[in-house]
């Protein structure tokens, strides 16, 4: 797999969209720059890669449309040292990028065939979180807490199991709403019986499964 010189032109050109968009996050811009987004096509596909889209990887399923990693990923906050866990592994393209910004990186994917496929293709190219086939919606207590928490699916509502494997200052970053659209929330565990709640836009993700999801 070639990173070509034409291939980090137009990921230059992709960051630049996203600032435009109000993404000023210097961190999160740099990391999206380090990651060869077209890794994750299939040849057919690959002008694909560098548009603010997001795109089908099969299973019904897609990877985010980078202006939403780059949201999620500024909300999350995170500094060198940190651990993260992500809902919803997908292609792997966000956890790449969570890899460029943080040590740990612990993800999880419901779709069996995803996560076989993800977790044999990541380390090919570079990149080793830990990674678990399951239901996500009820988190990964075994190392917790996390730092960070991102849900890359749309929830009905916020999973009480994943505020509770937040660190004390840990962020959780989650769009939550109807199968249509979901607000993007951020709840920061500020003691341990406290958190703090922000909304910001809407978008419109692909539905979190599992018990503390749509089931
Ligand atoms: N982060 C991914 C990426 O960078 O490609 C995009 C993920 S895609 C928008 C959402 C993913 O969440 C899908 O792969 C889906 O199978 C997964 N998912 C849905 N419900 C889940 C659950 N309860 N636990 C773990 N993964 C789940």
């Amino acid at each position: 797999m070639e990173d070509s010189y034409k291939h980090r032109g137009l990921r230059r050109k992709l960051i630049n969209t996203i600032r435009s968009k109000g993404i000023h996050d210097e961190a999160v811009l740099t990391a999206m720059n380090k990651v060869p987004r077209h890794f994750f096509f299939d040849n057919a596909f690959l002008e694909h890669a560098y548009q603010d889209k997001a795109f089908p990887i099969g299973q019904g399923q897609t990877i985010s449309q980078p202006y939403t990693v780059a949201f999620q990923t500024m909300l999350l906050a995170v500094k060198p040292g940190d651990k993260v866990l992500e809902i919803g592994t997908g292609s792997g393209y966000q956890a790449c990028i969570l890899l460029e910004l943080v040590a740990e990186v612990y993800t999880i994917e419901y779709n069996k065939v995803l996560y076989e496929k993800t977790r044999k293709f990541l380390p090919k190219i570079g990149y080793k979180p830990h990674f678990k086939h399951g239901d996500g919606s009820l988190g990964w207590p075994e190392h917790a807490p996390y730092d960070g928490i991102v849900v890359t699916a749309g929830a009905p509502a916020v999973p009480e199991a994943l505020k509770q494997q937040l660190a004390i200052g840990g962020r959780l970053v989650i769009p939550v709403g109807s199968t249509d659209r979901q607000r993007m929330v951020r709840i920061t565990r500020t003691a341990e019986n406290e958190y703090q709640t922000r909304e910001y836009d809407y978008f419109a993700f692909v539905p979190l499964l599992g018990k503390q999801g749509w089931k």
